[in-house]
């Protein structure tokens, strides 16, 4: 729906049930309702749930802060981290991931809003961090990702999407692989979908309030 508002291609944005601290069950009847894709915020339960489920072409995402003595679980366990900001935990992630299992699904986070404090990498260190996966064969970089500032100015809140978007479309100049655009929630996705996302990760609308 928010796709045909968009005026964009039905299937042209992929949707990330989040499921975080929401019971296996709840995945299962997901999963029974043809959602395959899931996003978690917390590296023990993203595992557990991982593992527990297991079933073949279900898709985890990992969406939230990774500490460094995750990076192993998560390796051996996801199949995409939107959540990369520091150059240790993208090489701990290529070290530690299973050969087996093939490259691992990379954005990089981008605080978009330039709010301080906030996770993500700042805009300007880009241009210096993207060549770092140049090096890094056990991880495929896919794209962006971004949680701006929320405003209850719909045209003030398109703003950081459309801003993310730029520097995506910069970024493919040089690494024409790039492909996703990780941005939208359940409160601002018709924004983020109206401005470019290739992927929202929606909970609340999904899973009901947590
Ligand atoms: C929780 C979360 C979401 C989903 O948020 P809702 O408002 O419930 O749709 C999306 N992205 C990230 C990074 C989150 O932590």
């Amino acid at each position: 729906m928010a796709e045909s508002r968009a005026n964009r291609p039905a299937g042209s944005v992929e949707l990330i049930a989040v499921s975080k601290t929401k019971p296996v069950e709840d995945i299962e009847l997901a999963i029974a309702a043809g959602q395959l894709k899931f996003g978690e915020n917390y590296a023990q339960e993203a595992v557990n749930k991982a593992t527990s489920i297991n079933s073949g072409p279900v898709e985890w995402h990992f969406i939230g802060p990774i500490q460094s003595n995750k990076t192993r679980q998560l390796a051996e366990h996801m199949h995409w981290i939107h959540t990369i900001d520091r150059p240790k935990i993208a090489l701990r992630l290529n070290e530690q991931r299973p050969r087996s299992m093939g490259p691992l699904n990379i954005c990089i986070q981008v605080n978009i809003s330039e709010e301080p404090s906030k996770a993500g990498l700042s805009p300007e260190d880009l241009s210096t961090f993207l060549p770092l996966f140049d090096d890094l064969p056990n991880l495929k970089l896919r794209g962006f990702m971004a949680i701006p500032a929320p405003s209850d100015d719909p045209d003030k809140q398109r703003q950081p999407f459309r801003a993310l978007h730029t520097l995506f479309n910069t970024a493919k100049l040089k690494y024409p692989q790039l492909d996703t655009l990780s941005m939208g929630m359940s409160a601002d996705l018709e924004m983020a979908v109206a401005e470019g996302a290739t992927m929202v990760r929606v909970g609340t609308d999904i899973f009901g309030p947590r």
